[in-house]
């Protein structure tokens, strides 16, 4: 069965495959970690008010028979730019990757030629992420299957530690016999 895939699923993909998997099944958790919070907090805070110049906006569309979506909360439309926001850098990787799923949902939407920008306010540095590349499209449309083929299973990805497993939602759920 194909599964809808969003911007968080990609992010998650590329820190946890096993955390894509729990949130899936909807198996929810408490979420009282200070990074969560401190999270929420910048995007109430720092952004309170969103610069005029950016758009908010949804996209759906369907890619070989899977829904895809995303809500992108800044985009500068007359620049072609997204910007996304972040707490920490520290899972930078999953950052651009959910950056670049969102460029790839522009692309399938007719707009070309769109990058990314990366904004750590809290740390005062900002990443750059270029138009798609042919072989950016070739990873982004891997990942699809695969996120595909995990979310299928049965059963949960097996626990691979990691520093980021302490501030996750799920480290009780996983290191409960550690
Ligand atoms: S605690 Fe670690 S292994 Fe478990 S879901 Fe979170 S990141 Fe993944």
């Amino acid at each position: 069965m194909k599964k809808n895939i969003n911007a968080s699923l990609i992010n998650m993909y590329h820190v946890c495959k096993r955390e894509m998997w729990l949130h899936h099944q909807n198996v929810n958790m408490e979420q009282t970690s200070e990074t969560v919070y401190e999270g929420k907090l910048i995007g109430e805070t720092t952004y309170l008010q969103r610069p005029e110049k950016y758009t908010e906006i949804e996209i759906s569309i369907d890619f070989e028979g899977i829904g895809l979506n995303a809500k992108i909360d800044f985009y500068d439309a007359k620049n072609k730019i997204v910007h996304e926001i972040k707490k920490s850098n520290k899972l930078e990787n999953a950052h651009i990757a959910q950056v670049k799923f969102y460029l790839f949902l522009l692309e399938k939407n007719g707009i070309e030629g769109v990058s990314g920008v990366l904004e750590y306010p809290k740390l005062k540095q900002k990443h750059s992420i270029e138009p798609l590349k042919e072989n950016d499209i070739i990873e982004i449309k891997n990942a699809i299957k695969a996120i595909q083929t995990i979310l299928n299973q049965d059963f949960c990805p097996e626990l691979v530690k990691k520093t980021y497993c302490k501030t996750c939602s799920y480290y009780d759920f996983c290191y409960i016999n550690e």
